[in-house]
């Protein structure tokens, strides 16, 4: 496999094991176990002296083939993939910290990760600090002694926000902290953290990575010394591993990958620039339109825009679910990612358990609504909208 290979490339053909077969496509290696030829082949790959597998808990060939795919695309050394994307962010964050070490975290995170550092860190004596984690001011007046890691996602969910990768990474290494970056809406396409000097990447594949709306998965990505010296052990140990058949559906999904991405982003960047024309809209957010709060920062570290557009309608609550009502094609559901169109009301949703005050800090309003834009054709996206957003009162 050649390093100098471009994404589209990669991602078809990265990470293969061909059997003895010659199949073309990767091959699903349902097992739990694995046979040895001897007694002592099996006492020489348990010491680690021989390679090989073990048990599908710990790797497992599909598996493999999806790791070290993600691998080439990432740049990173070592994966480890996971039955969600909340075993992937919950293992990349618990496995480096203990009792007395301290996170900083951006407050503007997917719900579940905002539990796991807000809630769940805490009942283990691991301190959390959020922040506003758009001013890098924040990150650095936040930190401790005992900081061992900063979390964020960029852009965010619902508001599309984005945070400033390399410089928060510039500040983790002054203090020798880790940072962790959740990728899923820039998508390994527009996005590579670990270029912008992040330790950590982990992914959410359920979303663009499956795309198709079929698997849950995740995926934790860095270097080698940390693979082995943080997450290694608590992987195999604690067993958030992949079942090989989503491993498969994954692969599949990566090979499509850039033209789903593509296709997404420019459908999402068309019907942005549509709505933010129309009457009922008070606001459009996009990171690929000059009008972005930081436009600045995604120029830095963003390849593209996004294929999620956050829409503020001027009638609030009722507006926001008179627009989801009356689209036809655009789907009313929570996922993201996926060939389908899909929109969602964060505060009555995603978002329903914070408090009226925290949505309010994050920009989510009653009239909010975030769309997933899918790969159908754009203009029958656009008159969709068109004619859903004539039933709404401005
Ligand atoms: C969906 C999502 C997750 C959680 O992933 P699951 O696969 O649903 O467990 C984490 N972070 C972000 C940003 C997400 O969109």
């Amino acid at each position: 496999m050649s390093k100098t290979w471009r994404p589209a490339t990669q991602l078809v053909h990265s990470g293969t094991l061909r059997s003895q077969y010659g199949e073309t496509s990767e091959a699903i290696y349902l097992t739990q176990g694995f046979v040895y030829e001897t007694a002592e082949a099996a006492e020489a790959r348990f010491k680690g002296e021989s390679e090989g597998y073990i048990y599908a808990r710990y790797g497992s060939p599909t598996n493999d083939m999806f790791e070290k795919r993600m691998c080439a695309l990432e740049g990173a050394e070592e994966a480890r993939a996971t039955a969600s994307g909340m075993a992937a962010v919950t293992a990349a964050i618990l496995c480096q910290v203990k009792a007395g070490d301290h996170i900083v975290a951006a407050r503007a995170l997917f719900g579940s990760c905002r539990w796991v550092v807000e809630t769940l860190a805490p009942k283990y004596g691991i301190e959390c600090t959020l922040v506003d984690g758009r001013y890098l001011e924040n990150w650095e007046k936040a930190i401790q002694p005992n900081t061992k890691v900063f979390f964020l996602e960029s852009p965010t969910n619902p508001t599309l926000e984005v945070v400033d990768i390399a410089g928060v990474a510039k500040l983790a290494n002054q203090i020798g902290a880790k940072v962790v970056v959740d990728n899923v809406f820039a998508t390994p396409i527009f996005q590579q953290p670990l270029e912008l000097g992040a330790h950590i990447v982990v992914y959410s594949a359920t979303k663009h990575i499956d795309g198709q709306g079929r698997s849950l998965g995740g995926v934790i990505l860095s270097d080698k010394e940390w693979v082995t010296e943080h997450l290694q052990d608590y992987y195999r140990h604690t067993g958030p591993a992949m079942s090989p058949f989503t491993a498969w559906t994954l692969l599949k999904g990566l090979e499509t990958l850039p033209l789903r991405v593509s296709q997404q982003t420019a459908n999402a960047a068309k019907i942005a620039d549509f709505l933010a024309d129309q009457k009922q809209v008070a606001k459009v957010i996009y990171p690929g339109r000059k009008d972005h709060p930081q436009a600045d920062i995604v120029a830095r570290q963003m390849k593209g825009g996004s294929t999620l557009v956050a829409i503020e309608l001027k009638g609030g609550k009722e507006a926001a679910f008179a627009l989801q009502n009356a689209l036809d094609i655009v789907k009313i559901s929570n996922n993201l990612g996926d060939a389908k169109s899909l929109i969602t009301h964060p505060a009555t949703t995603t978002h329903k358990n914070l408090t009226d005050e925290a949505r309010a800090e994050l920009g989510i309003s009653p009239g909010t609504v975030r769309l997933s834009a899918g790969i159908e054709d754009t203009d029958d996206l656009i008159e969709d909208f068109a004619q859903a957003l004539s039933k709404v009162i401005a």
